[in-house]
Order: C-alpha cells, then sequence, then structure tokens
C-alpha cells in the first residue's frame, strides 16, 4: 500500500485525502486546528453564513420599492434589528458542524486523522507533533496543504476586541457602531458590504481608486457606486499605515496624515503562506519569495514525491482551486489519468451586494492585449425579470473569439451573480459558442435571459462592431 501523508486539513488537504482513499492509498492527515481548515472555520463558511443573513436583510430593505408596508407606511426594514450575538452563534455552529461533518466522511473512508501539526523530515517522512508526543510517519507522498494567516502590520496590531483579523470578527457580540475595514480587496469589500447591510455605519479604506482592484473594471465601478449609494463611507486612495485603540474607540491613521475613528477596525490587508518551519528548504521543497511554494500544473513541488496544494502555493486563493489542486496531486501521484490545472476555466464570485461572477479571461488581459476577445456588456435594467425584482444595478458581460465566437470568458454582476456564471462557466470549459449559448432556451422572464441575450448580441459580429474593452 502506498503512504500519503498530508498535512493540513482545508479543502486542498481533504479533497486530497478523499481521492487518495478511493484510490487504495493508506492515507493520513494532519491537521492542527480542525478538519475543514480555515475554509470551514474562518473564511469561505463563516464570512458567507454571515453574508446569507446581511442579504436578507438587504432585501427587507428593498422591499419598500415593491410596496411592501408595515403598519401601512413604515419600512418594512424598519421592524427588524440584528442580534449580531445570535447571528455570530448561528455562524459558528454551522461552521463546527461543516468541520464535524468532513471529519465522519473523512474517517468513514478510512482517513487516519492526527491533530496536531505536521512537517517534513526529508522526503520520505512526516513528524506529526501532537499533545501525546510526536509520530514519524513512513510517506511515500507528501501534500502540503497548509494555507495561510491574515497578514498583520506591526502598527495595528490585532487586539481581537476593537482591532480585528477576519477570524475575529466572529467573537463580535453587538453590532460595532462604525466599523474601519483598511482593504478594499474581496475580503474587505465582502465584510464592508455585510456589515454596512446588517445596519453597521462602515467606512472603507481603499488605497486605489476604486475599491475591488484586480475585479473586472466595470463591476467594481458598480460595487462602489451601490457601497455609496447605500451610505457607506469610502476614502479611496487612502492608505492606513497604523491602528490604535484609545479609550473604547480605535483610531486609524492613513499615510496623508488623516485619522478616521471608528469604534472598531477590521484589518483585510491579505494573507502570507504558512510555510515555515515545515521542513521544506531540507527536503529540497522551493519556495518563491513570498514563502509559497513552488508547484506546476500537476501540483508538484521540486522534491520528488512532495506535493502541495491550495493557498500555500499562491495560484489562486479560492477553496474550489484548492480543492482541484489537492486531487490533482493524488491522481498524478497515484497513476489516475489527470489533466493539468487549467485557471482559464475557475468560476470565482465576489460576494459583495450585488456580487461579481467571473469566469474566464477578464477585462484587463483583452485591454492588454494578452487575449484577442470580441466584447458585449448587457446592463440588467434591460431584464424585465429584474426590473420585476426590483434589480437596478448589474450586467452580463462576455468575451468571445473574433472569428469563431467561442466564448472565453464572462462576467456577471446580480444579486445571485454565483448563480448565474453557471450557464458562462459551462461555455467557457466546453468551448461554446455564442451562437450555441444563445440558442439555448432560457426562461422567461430570467436573469439568466441576458446571458443568452448578450451572447445574441455578439453573434456575426466583426471586429469594427465589436464593443471593444
Ligand atoms: C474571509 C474569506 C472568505 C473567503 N471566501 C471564499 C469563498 O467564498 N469561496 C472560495 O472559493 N474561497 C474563499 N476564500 C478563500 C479560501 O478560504 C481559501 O482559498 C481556502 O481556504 C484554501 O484552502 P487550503 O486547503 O489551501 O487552506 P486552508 O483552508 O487555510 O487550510 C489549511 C489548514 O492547514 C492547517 N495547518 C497549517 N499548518 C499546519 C501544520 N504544520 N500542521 C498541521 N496543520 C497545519 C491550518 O490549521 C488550516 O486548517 C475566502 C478567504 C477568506 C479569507
Amino acid at each position: 500500500m502506498t503512504d500519503v501523508v498530508i498535512i493540513g486539513g482545508g479543502p486542498g488537504g481533504y479533497e486530497a485525502a478523499l481521492v487518495a482513499g478511493q484510490l487504495g492509498g493508506n492515507v493520513t492527515l494532519i491537521e492542527r486546528r480542525g478538519v475543514g481548515g480555515s475554509a470551514v472555520l474562518t473564511d469561505v463558511v463563516p464570512s458567507k453564513t454571515l453574508i446569507a443573513t446581511a442579504e436578507v436583510m438587504t432585501t427587507l430593505r428593498g422591499a419598500h420599492e415593491l410596496g411592501l408596508r408595515l403598519d401601512g407606511e413604515r419600512h418594512l426594514d424598519e421592524a427588524f434589528s440584528v442580534d449580531l450575538a445570535a447571528v455570530n452563534d448561528r455562524v459558528l455552529k454551522l461552521a463546527a458542524a461543516q468541520s464535524s461533518d468532513i471529519g465522519g466522511r473523512l474517517e468513514a473512508e478510512g482517513v487516519r486523522l492526527i491533530e496536531g501539526t505536521g512537517r517534513l523530515d526529508g522526503t520520505e517522512h512526516v513528524i506529526a507533533g501532537t499533545a501525546d508526543g510526536t509520530e514519524r510517519l513512513p510517506a511515500d507522498i507528501i501534500l502540503i496543504a497548509t494555507g495561510t494567516t491574515p497578514r498583520e502590520l506591526p502598527t495595528a496590531q490585532p487586539d481581537g476586541e476593537r482591532i480585528l483579523t477576519w477570524t475575529q470578527l466572529y467573537n463580535l457580540r453587538e453590532l460595532p457602531e462604525r466599523l474601519i475595514v483598511v482593504g478594499s480587496g474581496v475580503t474587505g469589500a465582502e465584510f464592508a458590504s455585510a456589515y454596512h447591510a446588517l445596519g453597521a455605519d462602515v467606512v472603507l479604506v481603499s488605497s486605489r481608486h476604486q475599491v475591488l482592484p484586480g475585479e473586472d473594471d466595470d463591476a467594481a465601478r458598480v460595487v462602489q457606486q451601490v457601497f455609496e449609494r447605500s451610505g457607506m463611507t469610502i476614502l479611496s486612495k487612502s492608505r492606513a499605515q497604523a491602528a490604535r485603540v484609545v479609550g473604547d474607540e480605535v483610531v486609524v491613521e492613513l499615510a496623508d496624515g488623516r485619522t478616521v475613528t471608528g469604534s472598531h477596525c477590521l484589518m483585510a490587508v491579505g494573507s502570507i503562506p504558512n510555510t515555515s518551519g515545515l521542513g521544506l528548504a531540507e527536503a529540497g521543497v522551493r519556495c518563491n519569495d513570498a514563502g509559497y511554494v513552488t508547484v506546476d500544473k500537476v501540483s508538484r513541488t521540486t522534491a520528488r514525491g512532495v506535493y502541495a496544494a491550495g493557498d500555500c502555493t499562491g495560484v489562486f486563493a479560492l477553496a474550489s482551486v484548492a480543492a482541484m489542486q489537492g486531487r490533482i496531486a493524488m491522481w498524478h501521484s497515484l497513476g489516475d489519468a489527470v489533466g493539468p490545472l487549467d485557471l482559464r476555466t475557475v468560476a470565482a464570485n465576489v460576494f459583495t451586494a450585488p456580487e461579481i461572477a467571473t469566469v474566464g479571461v477578464s477585462q484587463a488581459e483583452v485591454a492588454s492585449g494578452l487575449a484577442n476577445a470580441h466584447a458585449v456588456m448587457l446592463p440588467l435594467n434591460t431584464n424585465a425579470r429584474a426590473k420585476m425584482r426590483g434589480i437596478n444595478d448589474g450586467f452580463v458581460k462576455i468575451f468571445c473569439l473574433p472569428t469563431t465566437g467561442i466564448v472565453i470568458g464572462g462576467v456577471v454582476v446580480a444579486p445571485i451573480a454565483s448563480e448565474l456564471i453557471e450557464g458562462l462557466s459551462l461555455a467557457v470549459r466546453e468551448k461554446l459558442t455564442v451562437d450555441q449559448v444563445a440558442q439555448s432556451f432560457t426562461v422567461y422572464p430570467s436573469l439568466t435571459g441576458s446571458i443568452a441575450e448578450a451572447a445574441r448580441r455578439l453573434h456575426g459580429r466583426s471586429a469594427a462592431q465589436a464593443v471593444s474593452y
């Protein structure tokens, strides 16, 4: 039997463990905090559970426009208040239950779980440090899936009460009066959106001219407009350089000398890989300057028999990608059929209100000449279902190859973009043409109708007619 030892129990690790078990490996998974990893315990599951509550508040806020009144005239959302203690208790309970479900599944599949810290001892052994001591495990195949940790600025040290990382937010028992969110990347924007929807006064400190740098420019603009219209304060081109607690307030200092005061501050300034102290260099596993493990498209590191998956590789910080890298590592190492990781087909979503879902090539790649594409952008306010539901913001954008019309990318900005992107994701993966997308039936009226309509508008476009980005 092949001995497979996995360090880290997030999606990169546990999905790999399931595949390795299925392929007949003798699998041991070492996890120091809880199965499911950060994805389940502090990142994806808790944040999306919190956002689910925030979405209900957003819906209630829009109810007035649809003709719903409380006592004949009051706005519906005025009748609701947020019990953050109850919300966070639910969030943490759900995360713990999900972790336990995954643990149960792994054990049922014959995976040995060790609660402890793993590190490499060369390329053929792993040392597990547990409460009971250490164990040296023989390994034919090793997978490193240790994830990342929130980046902390020395001048803005989280105290877990007023200055918080996203992993500490769920300890809050009351809605912050004024939450300063430092960082307008995906994590910062999602929490700013959620807390604002829940009723907190939110100040978003963004070092760029627009929130969500790195996302589709048009999409980020829509989100920024919605944020501003709903009363969120966005401090653009503002770099936070320090945060300190003064009494029962937090003062954030900006690089230009201004200060912002709030009741709480969320630091969302990126992550650092959990790759130190793992014995990587000694085993011949190379990391880049930022500390991420170097891997190829089948998750191999520079050391024979040692693979790596997920956020610790810095390839694409998504749970779905981590899981796929982990599975690919096991398919490859255990001799199953395997194809290389294809990032062109990854569907991703930003869970703001509205959401931004993307797949395939981006507008930035088209603009810089890295991809040659025709594009069309169709605002959602032309869609009958959107009008009925009071959806005023959002759009569908499709990129296709100029000659063949093959769909190579898309963006959807809508309240449930994460669900709507599936059609475009399938089209990109299966190399469908815009005509094939346009000719498949969509329900009338539906938001997906806009995807077919956008595809229809790309039919037979010459280069001159195409909207270019
Ligand atoms: C706030 C937030 C929201 C997010 N939302 C989404 C989302 O909606 N969708 C999405 O796809 N992605 C989302 N992500 C990204 C997602 O969380 C990560 O891509 C995913 O967790 C990566 O999985 P992983 O297995 O690489 O690492 P992790 O989930 O970080 O798991 C790694 C595990 O390894 C353990 N570990 C580390 N070192 C050791 C050691 N030496 N020994 C034993 N165990 C060790 C850690 O304790 C951890 O449990 C979000 C991220 C954040 C921060």
